[in-house]
C-alpha cells in the first residue's frame, strides 16, 4: 500500500516536473531561435545597406546600372555558396532583373516583396555536379531609394550554415539536459514521496500494533469474565463460587483490563521524538525525591531495605517529567515486585561526563541470561510461573525503554539470576 502511494506520489511530481521543464526548454529554444536570427538578419542587412550605399553611389553618378562585380565585398561572379554571400541580385525599380552574382541563377522578375525570407537551396557537389544536400539561406529583399526616389531592389542572401550548427549544438545540449533533468526529478519525487509517507506509514504502523495487541492481550480476561458471568448466571447445582466470588473476579479482570488498554495507549501515543513543546527544564534530583517517599511506605510493608543515593547539587535536564517519573516508577515497581522481603533495593542518580545516570539495584531474583535481551519487548515476561505469582502484562520495560528512546537516553539491564539486576537509564545531560 505504502510502496504504491508512494510510486504514484513520485510519478505524479515527476510528471508535473518534467511537464514544466519540457515546456521551460521548448520556450528557451524558442527564445534562442528568435535571438540568433535576429542577430543573423541585422547582420545580413548591414552587408545588404553597405552594398546598397554603393548602388545609389552609382546611381547618383549617372549611371542606372552598377556593376555587381566591383563591389569588393562580392567578388566576382564565381562566389562559393558557403561563402559569407551566397548571392547578391540587382532588380531595377519595376522587378525585372538587371545583375546578379553567385548561384543559383536569378528568375527574371521580383517575385517577393521587400523583407527577409528563409530559403532553402540544393548545394552542388563541384565534383560530382549532383545535388547532395540543401542548403538553408536567408535572403532580404531591400528596396534602395535615392531621395524618395525607389531605383531598385537589391537580394542579398547568405548561408545560415553557423547559425544552424549553432541551434543544432543548443538542440542537442537539451535532448540530453532534459532527459537527465527528467531522470533527477524522478529520483527526487521518489525520495521526496519515502519522506512524505514516513510519518503516515510510522501513525499506520503505530494503529496496527495498537489493534493487534490489544486485540491479542484482551481475548483472554474477555474470555474470563464471559464464562464467569455465564456460569454465574446458568449457576450449575455443583458450582460452589458464590455470586459475590465471582463478581469480584469480573472486576478484578475489568480493572485489569483497563490497566492493560492504558499501557496501550499510553504506549502507542508516545511512541517516536517528543514535542517540543512538551519538553521542560527541570531538575531531575527534585522530581525523583518526591517519588522516593512513594515507595518508603511500601518497602516498610514490604520489609525491603530501600536505599536512596541522590547527590547534593541539581541535575538539569530537559525533559517531559511526567513521563521521565513513569520510567523511573515502572522500574520501582519491578524491582519491588520482583525483591522477596528482607531484600534490598538501592535508587541512585548521579552525573556523568555530560550524563545523567539513574541506577535501579535489587537483589531480587534476577533474569536468566537468554531472556535478558528480550525483555524490552512488549508482552514479554521471563516465565509463566513468575507470571502467575506477580501479575503484569510485560509492558513496563517496554514503556520505560519508549519514554527514555524518545529523550534521546538509553536503558540498560545488567543481571544473574538469583543474585539480583540493575537497571540503568541514562539520559543526556541540557
Ligand atoms: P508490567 O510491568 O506490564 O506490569 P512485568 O513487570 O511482567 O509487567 P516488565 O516490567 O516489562 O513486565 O518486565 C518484563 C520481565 O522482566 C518481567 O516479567 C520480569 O520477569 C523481568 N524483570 C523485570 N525487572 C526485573 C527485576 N528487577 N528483577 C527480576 N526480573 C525482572
Ligand atoms: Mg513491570
Amino acid at each position: 500500500m505504502f510502496s504504491r502511494s508512494r510510486r504514484n506520489i513520485a510519478c505524479w511530481f515527476a510528471l508535473s516536473m518534467g511537464s514544466i521543464l519540457v515546456v521551460f526548454a521548448g520556450v528557451v529554444y524558442y527564445l534562442e531561435v528568435e535571438e540568433q536570427l535576429r542577430n543573423f538578419d541585422r547582420n545580413l542587412y548591414k552587408k545588404t545597406k553597405a552594398i546598397a550605399t554603393d548602388a545609389e553611389y552609382q546611381f547618383y553618378q549617372g549611371r542606372w546600372q552598377f556593376d555587381l562585380e566591383q563591389l569588393p565585398m562580392l567578388g566576382n561572379n564565381t562566389l562559393p555558396i558557403t561563402g559569407d554571400i551566397a548571392y547578391a541580385r540587382w532588380y531595377n525599380s519595376k522587378g525585372e532583373l538587371v545583375q546578379f552574382v553567385g548561384s543559383p541563377p536569378a528568375p527574371k522578375y521580383l517575385k517577393l516583396a521587400p523583407g527577409f525570407e528563409t530559403i532553402q537551396t540544393p548545394t552542388r557537389s563541384k565534383l560530382l555536379k549532383l545535388s547532395s544536400s540543401k542548403t538553408w539561406l536567408r535572403q532580404i529583399t531591400l528596396p534602395v531609394l535615392k531621395a524618395d526616389l525607389l531605383i531598385g531592389y537589391l537580394q542579398v542572401a547568405t548561408p545560415m550554415t553557423s547559425m544552424r550548427q549553432s541551434l543544432e549544438q543548443t538542440r542537442l545540449y537539451l535532448s540530453l539536459g532534459v532527459p537527465l533533468a527528467l531522470s533527477t526529478i524522478g529520483l527526487t519525487g521518489w525520495y521526496l514521496a519515502g519522506l512524505a509517507m514516513k510519518p503516515i506509514r510510522r501513525a499506520y504502523e503505530q494503529l496496527q500494533r495498537f489493534t493487534a495487541d490489544a486485540s491479542h492481550e484482551l481475548r483472554a480476561p474477555l474470555a474470563a469474565i464471559l464464562s464467569n458471568a455465564q456460569v454465574g448466571l446458568l449457576a450449575p447445582a455443583e458450582d460452589t463460587t458464590s455470586p459475590r466470588q465471582r463478581l469480584e473476579n469480573i472486576v478484578d479482570l475489568s480493572k485489569s483490563m483497563s490497566t492493560l488498554i492504558g499501557n496501550l495507549l499510553f504506549l502507542a501515543r508516545h511512541e517516536g521524538a517528543l514535542a517540543a513543546e512538551a519538553l521542560k527544564s527541570i531538575d531531575l534530583v527534585s522530581l525523583l525525591k518526591r517519588l522516593v517517599s512513594e515507595y518508603q511506605a511500601q518497602a516498610a510493608t514490604q520489609g525491603l531495605d530501600f536505599v536512596v543515593q541522590l547527590p547534593e547539587q541539581p541535575i538539569k535536564l530537559v525533559a517531559e517529567p511526567d513521563l521521565l517519573q513513569q520510567a523511573v516508577r515502572n522500574l520501582l515497581n519491578n524491582a519491588f515486585k520482583y525483591t522477596p522481603p528482607e531484600g534490598r533495593i538501592c535508587l541512585r542518580i548521579f552525573s556523568q561526563s555530560y550524563r545523567a545516570i539513574v541506577q535501579i539495584e535489587d537483589n531480587g531474583i534476577g533474569i536468566p541470561a537468554e531472556d535478558l535481551p528480550h525483555i524490552f519487548e512488549r508482552f514479554y515476561r521471563v516465565d509463566t510461573v513468575r507470571s502467575r505469582q506477580t501479575g503484569g502484562f510485560g509492558l513496563g520495560l517496554a514503556i520505560a525503554q519508549q519514554i527514555v528512546e524518545a529523550h534521546k537516553g538509553k536503558i540498560t539491564v545488567q543481571s544473574t539470576l538469583g543474585q539480583g539486576a540493575t537497571f540503568k537509564i541514562e539520559l543526556p545531560l541540557r
